[in-house]
């Protein structure tokens, strides 16, 4: 299954494709996480990504392109993938329509602005892709990953200012996608819960019953 999560930030796509990707057995892609392991190493793209990232705005379209690209023809994605955070802008969806990989699915997670601010001052991330929330998705352990057992991380982009203005880019750039991938005829939409296994189970049964276009 090749898959694409679309929704605002902290709608919960992040959590929503681990467990796809544990469940399907298939790779979860994640831009922004690839992005903030390169400003954590300190690494040429980090430093690039870094002045984007942390003012809510989107890094350029060639670079998360180049990134993508790289990932989605290597042989982890043969049997499938789920996009987390990509495409983000319509040059992009674009860009991946010209990859020439076919995509199944895109599910998109709705939550009201009004819910997100308040959610994200509870995040928490790992090195490896996993997140938390202190009254959501609390780990077992505080302050450690369930899967790895590194420290998790706030996120420099989680304050309010940059929240505020991430959800602006979202409505501006990101949003357009949804009617994109409608006229696909591929779009699910699902509508994020106050529980995440609440959500999670919506998502299995979104996707058991398929897109729009079939129901
Ligand atoms: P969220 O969905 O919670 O906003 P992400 O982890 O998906 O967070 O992304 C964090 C940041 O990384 C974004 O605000 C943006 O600056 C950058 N980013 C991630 N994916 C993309 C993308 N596809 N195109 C451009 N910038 C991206
Ligand atoms: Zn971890």
């Amino acid at each position: 299954m090749n898959l694409i999560l679309l929704g605002a930030p902290g709608a919960g796509k992040g959590t929503q494709a681990e467990q796809i990707s544990e469940r399907e057995g298939i790779p979860a892609i994640s831009t922004g996480q690839i992005l903030r392991n390169a400003m954590r190493s300190g690494s040429e793209l980090g430093l690039t990504a870094k002045q984007y990232v942390e003012s809510g705005a989107l890094v350029p379209d060639d670079i998360v392109i180049g990134i993508i690209r790289e990932y989605l023809e290597s042989d982890e994605c043969r049997h499938g993938f789920v996009l987390d955070g990509f495409p983000r802008t319509i040059a992009q969806a674009e860009a991946l329509k010209r990859l020439g990989i076919k995509i199944d699915a895109v599910l998109t997670i709705e939550v009201p602005d009004e819910k997100i601010v308040s959610r994200m001052s509870g995040r928490r991330f790992c090195e490896c892709g996993a997140s938390y929330h202190t009254d959501f998705l609390p780990p077992k352990v505080e302050g450690i990953c369930d899967r790895c057992g590194k420290e998790l991380y706030i996120r420099d982009d989680d304050k309010p200012e940059t929240v505020l203005s991430r959800l602006e880019t979202y409505h501006r750039q990101t949003e357009p996608l949804i009617g994109y991938y409608r006229g696909e005829g591929l779009l699910i939409t699902v509508e994020g819960q106050e529980r995440v296994e609440d959500t999670t189970e919506l998502v299995r049964q979104a996707l058991m019953n398929g897109t729009e276009n079939k129901q």
